[in-house]
C-alpha cells in the first residue's frame, strides 16, 4: 500500500466541495490515513511549492494557498499516488476532463481545487511537512476485503 498527500484548496473548502471531493476518494475504495482542517503557514507553503519557486504564478500560487483554510489529507491505496493524480484530471480547470474532480468542479487555472503529490518521492517529503508519524493512523477498513481481491495474498 502507498500513501499520497492531498490538500483540498481554499477554493473547494470556501465552495462548500469538501464533502464531495472527499467522497469521490471513498467512493473509489481509497482509505483515508489522517487529516487536518488546517491554514496553511506562508513558510509551509514555500516549502511545499518549492520546486515552482522562480515560475511566474509561483507568488500567486503561495497567496491563494495561505488565503483561506484547506483540508489536508492523507490517502492510502494501492497505487494511490497515480489513481488520485488520474481523478484529480489535469492541472487546468479549463481543460480537465469531465469526470475528474477538476474537471467537475472548476473552470479555473490556477483555483484548481485540489493538489496531489505527483511522484513516491513527492508524497514522502509532503507527507512528512504536513503530518507527524502519530497522525498517519494504520487501521482495516471494514469493507477491506471486498475493495481488494485477496486471494493470493497481495491486494489485485
Ligand atoms: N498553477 C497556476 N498556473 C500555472 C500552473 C500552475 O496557477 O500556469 C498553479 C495551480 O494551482 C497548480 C499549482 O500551481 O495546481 C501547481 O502546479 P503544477 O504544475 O504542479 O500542477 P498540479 O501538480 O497541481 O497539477
Ligand atoms: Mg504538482
Amino acid at each position: 500500500m502507498e500513501r499520497t498527500l492531498i490538500i483540498l484548496k481554499p477554493d473547494a473548502v470556501q465552495r462548500g466541495l469538501v464533502g464531495q471531493i472527499v467522497s469521490r476518494f471513498e467512493q473509489k475504495g481509497i482509505q483515508i490515513a489522517g487529516a487536518k482542517f488546517m491554514k496553511i503557514s506562508q513558510q509551509t507553503a514555500e516549502t511545499h511549492y518549492g520546486p515552482h519557486k522562480g515560475k511566474p504564478f509561483y507568488e500567486g500560487l503561495v497567496k491563494f494557498m495561505t488565503s483561506s483554510p484547506v483540508l489536508v489529507l492523507a490517502l492510502e491505496g494501492k497505487d494511490v499516488i497515480t489513481i488520485s493524480r488520474n481523478m484529480m484530471g489535469a492541472t487546468f480547470g479549463s481543460k480537465a476532463a469531465p469526470g475528474t474532480i477538476r474537471g467537475d468542479f472548476g473552470v479555473s487555472n490556477s483555483f484548481n481545487l485540489i493538489h496531489g503529490s505527483d511522484s513516491p518521492e513527492a508524497a514522502e517529503k509532503e507527507l512528512k511537512l504536513f503530518f507527524k508519524p502519530d497522525e498517519l493512523l494504520e487501521w482495516k477498513p471494514a469493507v477491506g476485503v471486498w475493495v481488494y481481491d485477496y486471494a493470493k495474498g497481495a491486494p489485485e
